[in-house]
């Protein structure tokens, strides 16, 4: 997110410096699944959903999971959440997310091939698969909505599918197709290369972990504190730390229900299957997208704060899992990663001035579309700073929300 949105003001002719404790680390943007998810505009919390939770939290490696010790502080959150389930919040939510998404293409090609990484990005759609009818006909109700905002949905037969895909098993019955999704190369050598190409056009890096953003009187107007009694003088702050921005935008004053959802996966560097795009296996909630360092196999989501250490069993689960729907796949030898997701209980990012300083503006909470909003966050934000007009609302991404 810091990236997409110093190539923005960079473009605009501003001078950018990016702050991170670990500029070339492991965070959340390098171990995703590489899916610019376009069509991706319904919610986390839907209605029914929260029937079906006690049940996946009795399977200890299933969908979702919560650390016991964490579970009295997801409280509020979780109650939020479930407000946003609401028939009425979930068409209010769609509307909002697919205003983002709707423009992705719009942000992203000219970001992408202004730094030279037009390569990355692989146009091939993405095929959503369901071994049982009746789970195909339970999500009936969310592609129509998705079709409502401009979705692309090709519906295929079990045949058909395998014609797109010979890999898949033949316990495949259902698939639909999206030809607006797109995967990349690898996350990982995108944010490398979009930090080099970016400190090529001018970009200054400072390494330092961020403990406050103060306002200022004076020629500038906030002042960011490092560690190590450092601070640097800007005009404006933008703070897009990703699962743990909620505690710089606390520093600010501003109150927000900020969760790690932490994803695992596992990538097979030699999978002895070949896959065209990205699968997303519906009933199981996870997904496998042909990278070029291997297929990624991911999904998972598990709620026990930003310190709680990583379970790679699930990485080796999700791998286990995949064998049965690709008959073919290796899963010795798989390389395992876990990543915070920054999640709002509303599936909505926070993109906005803060309501406290309004020289400091949020650019995170992207939850599982961080990757796919990034370049458009990035945008909005130079809009923001620059004070021009914005292509979209942002009233549902203000940090307001949570007052
Ligand atoms: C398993 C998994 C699969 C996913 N798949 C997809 C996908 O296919 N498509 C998609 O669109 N999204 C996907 N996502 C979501 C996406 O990866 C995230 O939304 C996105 O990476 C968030 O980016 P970010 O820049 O906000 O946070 P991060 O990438 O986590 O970056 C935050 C940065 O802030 C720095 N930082 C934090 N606090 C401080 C501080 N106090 N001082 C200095 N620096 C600080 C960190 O060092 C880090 O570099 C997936 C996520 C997971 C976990």
């Amino acid at each position: 997110m810091g990236l997409s949105v110093a190539h923005f003001l960079l473009k605009e002719g501003a001078r950018v410096t990016l702050v991170d404790r670990d500029p070339e680390g492991d965070k959340t943007s390098f171990g995703n699944a590489g899916g610019i998810a376009v069509t991706e505009v319904i919610p986390a919390s839907v209605p029914g959903l929260l029937l079906k939770v006690p049940g996946w939290l009795l399977d200890p490696l299933g969908p979702l999971a919560l650390r016991p010790a964490y579970a009295p502080r997801l409280i509020p959150w979780f109650w939020r959440f479930s407000q946003a389930g609401r028939p009425a919040e979930v068409a209010r939510i769609a509307t909002a997310l697919a205003s983002i998404n709707r423009r992705v293409y719009e942000d992203l090609l000219p970001l992408l091939a202004e730094n030279g990484l037009s390569a990355e990005l692989h146009q091939q759609g993405a095929l959503t698969v369901y071994e049982s009818e009746a789970a195909y006909a339970k999500d009936a109700s969310q592609w129509q909505l998705k079709r409502a905002h401009g979705v692309e949905v090709v519906p295929l037969s079990g045949a058909e599918v395998r014609d797109m895909e010979p890999a898949l098993a033949a316990t495949i019955s259902r698939g639909v197709f999206t030809p607006q999704w797109s995967h990349i190369n690898d996350p990982k050598v995108l944010v490398d290369k979009l930090r080099q190409a970016l400190q090529a056009r001018g970009l200054n890096i400072v390494t330092g972990q961020v403990h406050d953003v103060l306002p200022t009187v004076g020629a500038t107007a906030v002042s960011v504190q490092l560690e190590g009694a450092r601070s640097l003088s800007a005009d404006q702050a933008v703070i897009a730390c990703g699962a743990w921005s909620a505690i710089l935008a606390a520093r600010v004053g501003d109150k927000v229900l900020l969760e790690s959802e932490r994803g695992y996966n596992t990538t097979l560097a030699q999978p002895g299957v070949k896959l065209t795009r990205e699968v997303i296996f519906a009933e199981r909630h996870f997904v496998a997208t042909p990278l070029s360092c291997g297929l990624r196999i991911g999904g998972a989501a598990e709620f026990g704060g930003l310190e709680a250490k990583a379970n790679f069993k699930r990485s080796e689960a999700l791998a286990r899992l995949a064998a049965r729907y690709l008959p073919k796949l290796h899963t010795e030898g798989g390389r395992f990663w876990a990543g915070h997701r920054p999640a709002t209980p509303d599936s909505l990012p926070v993109i906005g001035p803060s309501a406290r300083n309004p020289n400091v503006i949020y650019a995170f909470g992207h939850g599982h579309l961080g990757l796919t909003q990034g370049a458009t966050t990035g945008r909005l934000v130079n809009d923001l700073v620059h004070g021009k007009p914005l292509p979209i609302d942002i009233a549902p991404f203000a940090i307001t929300r949570f007052n």
